[in-house]
Order: structure tokens, then C-alpha cells, then sequence
């Protein structure tokens, strides 16, 4: 069945046009009024008030799970529909994990931020380290970020995620560094883990198998942030400044990975 990202207030009965992208995707399958397709609308684009004002009543709507919806009506530029049932499944993994990574360059972080989707990362923030080749900044930066959060709702429309993660605006590594001292940084209570080639450097393995079985993390909290490099690595002054601000140095064994595969791995041993 279809699914759809709607980051409206969602209710039974109600009856909406999808959002742009969402409309452009059920024109693209070729949809047809009666088809039956799936909504949900829990991510960074959520917007309450925009749904209020659908159809000039006030939907109080849900936020999360996934509804039922049947397509009434599908012309040029707009697919209308009507919502049906809800569900309240969600298919998170047991522990919010997050991700700051040096960014790769070309497709590599299309092909990391659909794999670390796929794998329920809670958010992705991108960063620009000493030796980043993808060095983004003003517009282009934006673009590129509002790409990478495009990619992360085709990942879970695809996959059966209810909760699209954020993909955070670029930051210098500099930057996202002091902002993890802020005591109000959603992470604060988080593990802070920072994957590293370097000598005495904890198997990721050992750590999760010392803390097995895991707690069942609220959905919303940060159980554990990752720090990976990008292609060249993080150099020595910035791996000491994340240990300074807090980051375990842990390992994921002898080999040296691709930026974009170590990322994943440790999301896969985690999450
Ligand atoms: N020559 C670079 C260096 O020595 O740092 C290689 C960097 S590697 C391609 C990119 C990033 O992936 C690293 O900065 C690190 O965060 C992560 N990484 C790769 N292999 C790893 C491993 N076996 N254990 C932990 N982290 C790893």
C-alpha cells in the first residue's frame, strides 16, 4: 500500500489535499480515486495550524501512528483525499539514536541519509570538519539539506517509519561542538560516542553488550549521539576536542571503514 508523509494534523474523516511533494508522488504511481493509500505525519515539517485551517474546520488531529485514506480525487496539481482509521503503530527501534557526521561528498550522504532512515536514526546533523571535501554554505547549503530531507521521507514512505528524522542545517564541527555543552541541547542526557581509529578506543560491541538488555527509550529521547568523520577522517585536535566535550572514543573493529559505512554500522549496533 502507498505511503505517504502528510505533516498535517491528521483526523477521521477529514478531507485534504496532500501536500506538494506527497500529490506529486501519487501522481507519479498513478493513482485513482478509490485507491486506498497510508498517511503519517510525524517529522520535522509538521505543521499543526496549516491542517486546522483545512477545509475552514478545526481538526484537532493526532500526531503520530499512521491512518488509512482513500483517494476522491486526483487532478492536475492536486490529489485529494479522504482520512480514514487510525493506527497507532510505530516501527522505532527500541533506542533514539542520533548522528552528526562529517559529510561525504557526491551521492554518498544521499546514500547515507536513506540507509540511516531505513535503520531509524533519530536525526542527522551535517557537518563540515578539518578536512571535509563538501564544504556547504548560505543557499546552497539549504538546498542541499532540504534535498537530504526529502530523501529521508522517501526512506521511511518506503520503509514503514512513522517518524521522519530531522536532518539538521550544516553546522562546522567548531560549532555543533559547543552547542553539546548547552545544558538545554536535547542530547544532554545522552551517550556521546565518537567513532575513532584511534588507539584505546572501546569496541562498540562490548558497550552495548554491557548495557543488554536495553531500556525501552521514550520516543522522543536521546539515548545516544555518534560522531563519525568524513572521508579523510577527523583530525587528532578535533577527535580531542569532541573527548573534551564529553565523546567516548569507540570502535568498530580493526578495519577501516568508508565514512558513510561506519555511520550506519554503529546505527545498526545500536539502534
Ligand atoms: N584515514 C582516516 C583516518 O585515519 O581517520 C580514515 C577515516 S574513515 C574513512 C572516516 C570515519 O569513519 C572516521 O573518522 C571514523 O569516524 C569512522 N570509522 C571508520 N572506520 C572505523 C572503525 N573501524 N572504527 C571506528 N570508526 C571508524
Amino acid at each position: 500500500m502507498p505511503r505517504f508523509y502528510c505533516p498535517a494534523a491528521l483526523a477521521t474523516g477529514q478531507k485534504l489535499d496532500l501536500p506538494a511533494g506527497a500529490a506529486r508522488h501519487a501522481q507519479v504511481l498513478r493513482l485513482q480515486p478509490g485507491d486506498a493509500i497510508t498517511l503519517f505525519n510525524h517529522g520535522p515539517l509538521w505543521s499543526a495550524h496549516a491542517a486546522d485551517t483545512a477545509e475552514g474546520t478545526t481538526h484537532r488531529g493526532v500526531l503520530g501512528g499512521e491512518f488509512d485514506a482513500t483517494v476522491i480525487e486526483m487532478g492536475r496539481s492536486h490529489v485529494r483525499v479522504t482520512v480514514g482509521a487510525h493506527h497507532a503503530v510505530e516501527r522505532e527501534p527500541r533506542r533514539a539514536v542520533h548522528l552528526a557526521v562529517g559529510m561525504p561528498a557526491n551521492d554518498r550522504m544521499d546514500w547515507l541519509v536513506e540507509k540511516a532512515s531505513e535503520l531509524g536514526v533519530a536525526s542527522i546533523q551535517p557537518l563540515m570538519t578539518e578536512r571535509s571535501v563538501l564544504r556547504l554554505v548560505g543557499e546552497r547549503a539549504d538546498k542541499k539539506v532540504a534535498h537530504w530531507q526529502s530523501v529521508a521521507i522517501a526512506a521511511c514512505e518506503q520503509c514503514g517509519g512513522n517518524r521522519v528524522p530531522t536532518v539538521h542545517p550544516v553546522l562546522n564541527l567548531v560549532q555543533w561542538l559547543k552547542a553539546q555543552g548547552d545544558t538545554t541541547a536535547p542530547s544532554r542526557s545522552a551517550q556521546r560516542l565518537l567513532l575513532s581509529l584511534r588507539n584505546g578506543s572501546v569496541p562498540l560491541r562490548n558497550l552495548v553488550q554491557m548495557q543488554e538488555p536495553a531500556p525501552q527509550c521514550a520516543p522522543d529521547a536521546a539515548f545516544a549521539v555518534f560522531l563519525s568523520g568524513p572521508e579523510g577522517g577527523l583530525s587528532a585536535q578535533e577527535e580531542d576536542a569532541a573527548i573534551a566535550a564529553g565523546f567516548a572514543a569507540v570502535s568498530l573493529g580493526a578495519r577501516v571503514l568508508r565514512a558513510e559505512t561506519a555511520a550506519l554500522a554503529a546505527l545498526a549496533v545500536l539502534a
